[in-house]
This record gives C-alpha cells, structure tokens and sequence, in this order.
C-alpha cells in the first residue's frame, strides 16, 4: 500500500516537474487577493471556503501561488499539487455543488 501512495506521489512530483510551475512566496497574502484581477472584492485570509476539486473546507489564507513558465501567477487550492484547484473553484462552505 505504501509503496503504491510513494509511486502516485512521484507521479504528481514529476507531472508538477514536467508543468514547469514553481510556487512563489507571497510575503503580502491579503495584498496580493486585494491586488488580484479575479476578485472585484477578495476575500479575507480568514475566510473558508470549499474546494471544488479535493472537496476539502480550505482556510483562503492557506493559499498557494504558482508561477508558470509563461510568467502567469496562479492562486491554487492549499492543497496543491496534488490538487488542481485554483481560486476559481472555491465555493462557500454552505453552497452544495453535489446536487
Ligand atoms: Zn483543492
């Protein structure tokens, strides 16, 4: 079992590799939702929101930056790499996108 969970591990370490993304730190997190062109108003880092792709309550100031090769900065889900969620798929925790 665990030899399975190392070798899909290394498959997502490689698929990150082979993406080119790099994270970058955000010294400013706040800042840099408020400066985002994504959100009219951002939402506080104390918010929780829900993610659509690994179903998981996130905290949004647990989020992540990614700069992609083309230079273009991505906010991805806390729990990137493994997944690929960005900002776009939060959700409110109460909204059901199950039904
Ligand atoms: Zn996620």
């Amino acid at each position: 079992m665990i030899g399975v969970f190392i070798f899909k591990f290394y498959l997502l370490t490689r698929a990150h590799k082979l993406k080119t993304m790099e994270e970058i730190l955000i010294k400013d997190k706040q800042k840099y939702l408020d400066d985002c062109p994504l959100y009219e108003h951002a939402p506080k880092l104390t918010d929780k929101k829900k993610c659509l792709h690994c179903r998981q309550i996130i905290t949004v100031g647990d989020y992540k930056v990614f700069r992609y090769k083309d230079g273009s900065e991505y906010i991805c889900c806390p729990n990137a790499p493994q997944c690929n969620g960005s900002a776009i798929d939060w959700f409110e925790v109460d909204e059901d996108f199950d039904s």
